[in-house]
Formats: structure tokens, sequence, C-alpha cells
């Protein structure tokens, strides 16, 4: 295992790379079930193309026109002019969004080795982006004490767990009951609320908090607009932390692979933000950049793409050859790729403008 510091590099307010480390593990899934992944998100994309035509960006919303940047799995990709969003063909509606998203089963008795599972995902994945965060806001002249933190779309508590292990004011909404009853127990205390999707721009708008967190959540998002402008309009909102997925190399690796799953674009990932979109956003809702951690998964996508190949043409051996070549240098290669800014993940701090 490599040092973290070693494939970490900080660059005043912009900080790049971060071990994949156990990431391996915890992606194993993407190796040994390839058929049946390929198959759900073919599944998927026949909701997607179920829907209408995608008429103007979803960040920018200037009309698409023009021909397609690429296709990959059956869906047109149009790269934005105006933003530089990548906009899948069609669009994603209520429909949509009740097709693709299963619901989880979640048990209902808990034993001390779920517990343990999740504090060790929390910490390893969790803890840095949280720590990450606060150490931004601190440089940014907020006490600790000051800061509290709504976590939105919160998912199983995995972040607002980490915010409350470094002492920080933090709860979370989700919109999944199972979700969040899991969270609670995980956490032995009520750390989400569970709400319907329609009440969350309402909620935003009148939340107290000085932060509001998005990690994984904006490309989700139907009705993004409502959601950006409830953050606009309360002015108690000084800092938007997110996290999202980038248009990148992991976007050139599933298009020149068709028969690996593809983890990016596709699935419930109906468009990708990039750079200048994120600023375009930024900008419309009087926000501005103040820090970014950018680590991305394009080489794990491309380690998983070619070791799944070479399995499908018969050469199994020959993948193992390959791991060990490659994994050894795979924290260093994604390095160089989040430094060229066309990595597939970021995560954003944005303070409002005075
Ligand atoms: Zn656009």
């Amino acid at each position: 295992m490599q040092n973290d510091t070693a494939i970490e590099v900080n660059l005043d307010k912009k900080k790049y790379g971060k071990s994949i480390g156990d990431i391996v593990k915890i992606k194993s899934d993407f190796f040994n079930h390839n058929e049946d992944m390929l198959r759900l998100s073919a599944h998927q994309a026949d909701a997607l193309l179920l829907q209408k035509k995608r008429e103007k960006c979803k960040i920018c919303e200037k009309p698409i026109s023009g021909e397609p940047l690429y296709h990959s799995q059956r869906m047109d990709y149009y790269l934005c002019p105006v933003c530089g969003h990548l906009n899948s063909a069609y669009e994603d509606t209520e429909d949509f969004a009740e097709r693709v998203y299963l619901s989880d089963n979640y048990e209902n008795n808990y034993s001390e080795e779920d517990r343990m599972r999740y504090r060790q995902r929390m910490e390893s994945i969790y803890l840095p982006k949280a720590s990450f965060l606060i150490g931004k806001l601190e440089e940014d002249g907020l006490e600790k004490g000051e800061i509290s933190i709504l976590d939105d779309g919160a998912g199983s508590g995995y972040f607002v767990s980490a915010l409350k292990h470094l002492g920080i004011k933090a709860r979370g909404i989700e919109i999944s009951g199972p979700q969040v009853e899991f969270a609670n127990r995980m956490a032995g205390e009520s750390i989400l609320e569970q709400v319907d999707s329609g009440r969350i721009p309402q909620i935003i708008r009148e939340t107290g908090v000085n932060t509001v967190t998005l990690i994984g959540v904006l490309e989700h998002v139907i009705d993004l607009h409502s959601l950006l402008t409830a953050i606009k309009d309360n002015t108690a909102i000084r800092y938007i932390f997110l996290s999202v997925p980038l248009f990148s190399f992991s976007c050139i690796f599933e298009a020149s692979h068709q028969h690996c799953y593809n983890r990016h674009a596709g699935g419930t990932h109906t468009h990708l933000f990039s750079d200048s979109s994120l600023k375009y956003m930024a900008e419309g809702i009087g926000f501005e950049e103040t820090a970014s951690w950018k680590f991305g998964s394009d080489m794990m996508d491309l380690y998983r793409m070619i070791s799944v190949s070479l399995d499908q043409s018969g050469n199994p051996k020959l993948r193992e050859y390959f791991e060990g070549k490659f994994l050894p240098i795979l924290d260093e290669l994604q390095l160089v790729v989040d430094k060229s800014e066309f990595a597939s993940e970021t995560h954003l701090l944005l303070r409002r403008k005075a």
C-alpha cells in the first residue's frame, strides 16, 4: 500500500489525487458481475430511451443542436457549446426516476459486524472528504463551532456521520425511508430525516445552516433549477460543497469498450458536468469556486475494462500478468489524469460572492 501523501498534490486551492487503496476491494463486484451490470445498465437505457428528447442543456438551458459528440450503449451525447455540459439525448424525468431507482432491501436486524463495516466505509471514503471540507472552511475564516451543515441526498448517512465524527453540527435529508432508517440505526441516533423530493427546495429555502452539502446528488436531481434557486435565495447559506461525475477519460474508455459495464455515462447518469458547466452553474446562483479536490476513477475504469476484455477474449493468464504490472502504478497514473483536469469526479467548495 502506498503512502497517501505520495499520491496527493496540494496547490493552494486545488488538491489532486487520492490513493485507490481499498477501492479495488469495494469495486470487485464490477469485475465479477460485468454481465449482470451491463444488463442493468441496458434496462436503465431502455427507460431513458422511452423519455422525451432533451431540448435544452441541463445547466445553461440553451437549445441542444448540431451533431452528438459520441454515442455509447445506444445513447447519443451532446457537448454543450455554451457551458461545456455533457447531455444525453433524452431527458431525465419523474417517469425515468420511477423506472430506474431500485429500492434496496434493508434488514431490520443489524449485527456488530454491520456496524463495523459501516464505520470502516465511513472512515475510508467519507472522513477524508469531510476533513477536506472542514479544513477549507477553517482556512476561509470559519471557526469549527460556527460551521453548520445540511446534507441533501444524505443516502445512508456516511457523510453526516463523518462530519459528526469531526465534531461538526450536521444533519441530513434523504428521500429513501429505508436508507434513513438504516443510517439512524448505524449512528445510534437520529442523524437523517426522510423527506419527499417535492419538499426539498422549500427545506433548503428555509434552512438556517451556513453550508449545504450535495455529495453525488446534483446529477440525479430532476428539477435542478428549483434546488439551485432555493440555495440562491437563502442568503444564510454561504457555502456549497458538492461532488459530481464529470465528462472525462472514463467516458472515452466506456465508448471504446461496449462489452464492459458503463459505470459513468449511462445508468442513472443522464448528463455529466465539466469544469466549465460547474462554473456556469455557480455563477448563475452568485457563488464562486473556493477550493477543489479532484480524484477520479478513470484508471480504475480502464483497468477494469482491459481486465474484463482479456477475460472475454480467453486471456485470463495475461489478465493476471496485467494486474501485476498495472495495479502498482494505478495511483500514479490516476494522479496524472487528475492533474490534467479531465478526471471522472470532482469535489468542489463554492462560496457565496460578497
Ligand atoms: Zn449548456
